[in-house]
């Protein structure tokens, strides 16, 4: 099954090592490494609470329902406070600040100030439009006092002219796309807000498709603040969870010729190549799917696949709120490719110097800026459109005849990492992480994950998943 985005994560500095380096993201040789993939690092679900806890998902809700009810003559509670980020068709409400320096960021509002918004608007409050992303808790300027924030999600799409209130405000909907791109990776702030409008998303989608029930038919409604859903139906109850789609994506080595194999498709910006990627199918390893996929879609055949890093990603279509992009260096055992044209327009095997061309002539820090400043405009109310196209389409000098996707996909790093990537003594630098090896004929029944420490493991430069 053809997977049908390029883009999406990262490999990281470990944080002693990081902390060392510098304060910001390490770049060298074009080399871009993150804290951690974007869309991850999410600020405001680092812990759990216990249900007790009044930040809590069903602590808050009570206080929630309390509000809503008119039963309290409060407008807001003292503690925990309470942000809340409307969406519109999937876009979350942004601003922007900056003269020079444009940066965007969420369009948070108090829940006083929500209500107030939502005044004469065709949208009607109630408990359970409103979803659980997570909470903040800060020791106050007083010894033992707590600044306790929790921050719900809700969809305004039936609000028309919210739309107008909030761009008095100089605050608007965008393309959770389009602020990516617009992200400074070196913003740790920026970041972590982009994280929260992932989540968010992801949840919001989740709940606009996963109407009814699979089982019996009856409606689905929210449960645990919107968590969960539940079945209304008594004698079934069926819970259902949020939805997340796990996609292989994978750079293809041939290590011999020391190439890379990178595809391009009709629905890819033209001229960008990318790590060919797709679906993982019911009863089947990840390794398989590599494999699997890649037989597909090009005819190459794979051998030793070895775990890169993840990434969420909740850019995809709205009926997957959530993919989650699992990245794999493939090594391959074939070399002649069979293009399959339904899936794909194109694949190339790229020598190295290629590849790091391609990284050169992108100026992804340029298209962050230009993202950024018509994040601003739009904020301004002075650029309406939502087109990303051009954003992509980055290059300098003479015409570039390819680029890679840029740093917030994963298809960067697993890409960079391998053109980047030092020899040292002969030895392949880049193999490191969680080795899945498959067996076949004899061992056919036996497959073995083996923890295999990398060269760069043992040098405390890169590390995953952490
Ligand atoms: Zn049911």
């Amino acid at each position: 099954m053809l997977f049908s985005c390029p883009l999406s994560s990262i490999h990281y500095i470990s944080k002693s090592i990081f902390s060392v380096i510098s304060r910001k993201p390490y770049f060298s040789t074009m080399s871009i490494h993150l804290k951690s993939p974007v869309f991850a690092g999410n600020p405001i679900r680092s812990k759990t609470p216990k249900s007790i806890d009044p930040f809590s998902p069903a602590s808050a809700f009570q206080t929630l329902k309390v509000l809503l009810s008119g039963q309290s003559h409060l407008q807001e509670p003292s503690s925990p406070k309470f942000q809340v980020l409307p969406f519109r068709k999937g876009r979350p409400l942004a601003g922007s600040t900056g003269d020079l320096v444009k940066k965007w960021h969420l369009g948070w509002l108090t829940f006083a100030d929500f209500k107030d918004v939502l005044e004469g608007t065709e949208v009607k409050l109630s408990d359970d439009l409103l979803v659980y992303l997570g909470c903040k808790t800060e020791k106050g300027e007083e010894e033992e006092e707590e600044d306790n924030v929790v921050y719900w999600a809700i969809d305004v799409s039936q609000g028309i002219s919210l739309v107008e209130k909030l761009g008095s405000r100089q605050l608007t909907f965008v393309e959770l796309r389009t602020l990516m791109v617009a992200t400074d990776w070196a913003d740790d702030a920026a970041m972590g807000e982009l994280a929260i409008a992932g989540h968010a998303r992801a949840l919001l989608e989740w709940h606009n498709t996963s109407r009814f029930c699979g089982s019996c038919g009856e409606m689905l409604v929210p449960t645990e603040a919107g968590t969960r859903k539940q079945c209304i139906k008594d004698s079934c109850k069926k819970r259902i969870y949020p939805r997340v789609d796990p996609v292989v994506i994978m750079l293809v080595i041939d290590k011999e010729n020391d190439c890379a194999l990178l595809s391009k498709n009709t629905r890819f910006v033209p001229r960008m190549w990318s790590c060919l990627a797709g679906f993982i199918e019911p009863g089947e390893s990840l390794e398989e799917a590599v494999r699997r996929e890649t037989w597909e879609e090009t005819g190459i055949q794979v051998g030793e696949v070895v775990y890169h890093s993840s990434q969420p990603w909740p850019v995809g279509p709205s009926s997957m709120p959530c993919q989650l992009m699992i990245g794999f260096l493939a090594y391959a055992t074939s070399v002649e490719i069979n293009v399959d044209k339904r899936e794909l327009e194109d694949a190339k095997w790229y020598s190295r110097e290629e590849v790091k061309k391609a990284l050169t002539f992108a100026e992804y820090e340029k298209a962050q800026r230009t993202s950024a400043y018509k994040v601003d405009q739009m904020c301004k109310g002075v650029e309406k459109g939502q087109s990303l196209a051009a954003d992509f389409n980055v290059e300098s000098g003479e015409l570039a005849t390819m680029f890679v996707p840029g740093p917030f996909a994963i298809a960067h790093h697993l890409i960079s990492s391998w053109a980047h990537q030092v020899s040292e003594n002969g030895i392949s630098t880049q193999t490191k992480g969680l080795i899945l090896k498959s067996f076949h004929g004899d061992d056919a029944d036996k497959q073995f994950l083996i923890l295999k420490s990398s060269q760069v493991l043992k040098k405390k430069i890169l590390v995953f998943g952490i």
